[in-house]
């Protein structure tokens, strides 16, 4: 039998349990809380800025996606087991820093994905009316950075640069007619700015191929599916290269092999001439060079690229052939970028944290007790599920080196609670995040929303707070 005193010196224990933070509770964060909690005597603290849980799947998910969103029934199971606590309100290199989070746990799991955006580096892509697809997905999904975002809706064209599936969801929120979002969970603000908007037709622009376009193939369709839209794309760009054909021909390749037989349904002379209120033009082989215009996007002026290079490593490249397309709007969706956080080491070329397996590392030596997933570990790449098994790996190189870790006890957030309210910030609970959770869906049932979201942090406490008192 172990006794009271080595207890104490051994990881894992009833008397010492094994303490872990997670910074953020996005999916990868609750993967990584899933996979941890499935020892005995781990007790997780995850970490997230906003009061609310569920990262991209709340803030990000598209509204018209409810299926999608329902993964939240798993994250909240996890969140409602034992030894789970969720802390939210706070932010890791603000409110705390990494090196506190070290101290008072023993391991550190950082969980923030890539909240920011890779940038064209083109004139022009900071004229008004230039937006990232971040501020509108935030914009539209009641995130409370993007609140005060506005968005011009009164031109007739929008440009999307990029090719993946946020690009889908930029245009296919922008052509779906308002009344098909207004039974979903996107925030009011928006659906009362969509109801006004006068884009009529919407250009998607790859800078390759149909072959390379990075669309899911579910996502791609459901671009022809929208009610009272069509989407087209020229014939001419089906005419593929040899190597595109061989990519095509590819085991692998059967979702570039469905987008292709989509786009050709695209390209038919019956969509070409169907009557619809709004148009979706898919464009490839096109550079933006520079967006332009005086006091806001008058134009974008886009390269004709050719393919270069060997099988599934083709790049684009430009030639001298120049063309202006007329528009009011762009949204760049060109793919979002990990960000650097106080403490921890980062690659700015590739905006990960390096890591071997999970484990941080520092000059390429592994620093104990500080791990990530998700991401920030990855890039950002691969959809939902794609965080199960980086988080299960990450998790399997803590397992792997606890044994190495320091055991002393440490006191988790309750060493922290000090620093954490020291300026007056209202920690939020789990508990409390219930009670927002319950605030957004009665707001919503009068109008047959699954919930109406509270878009300002305060409102979100207020909400928490009033139940508290209740
Ligand atoms: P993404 O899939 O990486 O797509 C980025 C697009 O931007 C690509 O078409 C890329 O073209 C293009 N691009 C990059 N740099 C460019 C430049 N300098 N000029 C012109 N075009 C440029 O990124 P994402 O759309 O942000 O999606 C991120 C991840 O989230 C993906 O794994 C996606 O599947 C997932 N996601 C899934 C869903 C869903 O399941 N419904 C919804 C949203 C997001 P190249 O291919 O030539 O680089």
């Amino acid at each position: 039998m172990t006794s009271f005193t080595e207890g104490m010196t051994t990881l894992a224990t009833e008397s010492n349990p094994f303490r872990i933070a997670i910074v953020g509770s996005g999916p990868s964060g609750f993967y990584a809380a899933e996979a941890l909690l499935r020892r005995p005597h781990v007790r997780i603290d995850m970490f997230d800025r906003l009061p609310t849980p569920f990262g991209l799947v709340r803030g990000g998910v598209a509204p018209d996606h409810p299926k999608i969103k329902q993964v939240c029934l798993v994250y909240d199971k996890i969140a409602r087991s034992s030894g789970f606590a969720f802390l939210g309100n706070v932010t890791i290199g603000k409110d705390l820093s990494i090196a506190q989070l070290r101290d008072a746990y023993h391991a550190v799991v950082i969980a923030c994905g890539a909240p920011g955006d890779r940038r064209l580096g083109i004139p022009g892509e900071g004229l008004p009316g230039s937006h990232t697809a971040t501020e509108f997905v935030g914009w539209y999904n009641g995130h409370p950075d993007y609140q005060d975002h506005k968005f011009d809706l009164s031109h007739h064209t929008a440009v999307v640069i990029g090719q993946g599936n946020v690009a889908a969801d930029v245009a296919r929120i922008l052509a779906t007619p308002v009344d098909c979002l207004r039974p979903t969970d996107i925030c009011e603000a928006a659906v009362e700015a969509l109801a006004r908007s006068c884009v009529r037709n919407i250009h998607i622009i790859g800078r390759r191929g149909p072959v390379q376009a990075k669309f899911t193939s579910v996502e791609l369709k459901e671009l022809g599916k929208v009610r009272d839209c069509v989407a087209l794309c020229d014939a001419a760009d089906l005419h593929l290269n040899p190597t595109s054909i061989e990519e095509l021909t590819d085991i692998h390749a059967d979702e570039s092999r469905k987008n292709v037989e989509t786009f050709r349904a695209f390209a038919s002379s019956a969509n070409a001439t169907a009557p619809a209120a709004r148009r979706l033009h898919f464009r490839f082989l096109e550079t933006p060079i520079s967006i332009n215009g005086g006091g806001g996007v008058s134009s974008v002026t886009l390269a004709k690229n050719t393919l270069v290079g060997q099988k599934f490593e083709q790049a684009a490249v430009a030639g001298p052939s120049l063309l202006e397309l007329p528009c009011g709007l762009v949204f760049r969706s060109v793919g979002s970028r990990g960000m650097a956080l106080p403490g921890v080491g980062f690659d700015e070329c590739s905006g990960i944290i390096p890591n071997a397996k999970g484990r941080c590392l520092d000059a390429g030596k592994p620093v104990p007790g500080l791990y990530v997933t998700g991401w920030i570990k990855r890039g950002p790449t691969g959809l939902i599920g794609t965080n199960r098994a980086d988080s299960v790996e990450t998790v399997a190189s803590i397992f792997e080196d606890m044994a190495a870790l320091d055991p002393a006890p440490r006191p988790g957030a309750a060493g922290l609670r000090a620093v954490m309210s020291a300026d007056g910030a209202r920690v939020i609970s789990y508990k409390d995040w219930q009670a927002i959770d319950s605030c957004e869906r009665e707001r919503g049932r009068p109008k047959g929303k699954p919930r109406e979201k509270l878009t300002h942090v305060l409102d979100m406490i207020a909400a928490a707070d009033q139940s508290a008192h209740d």
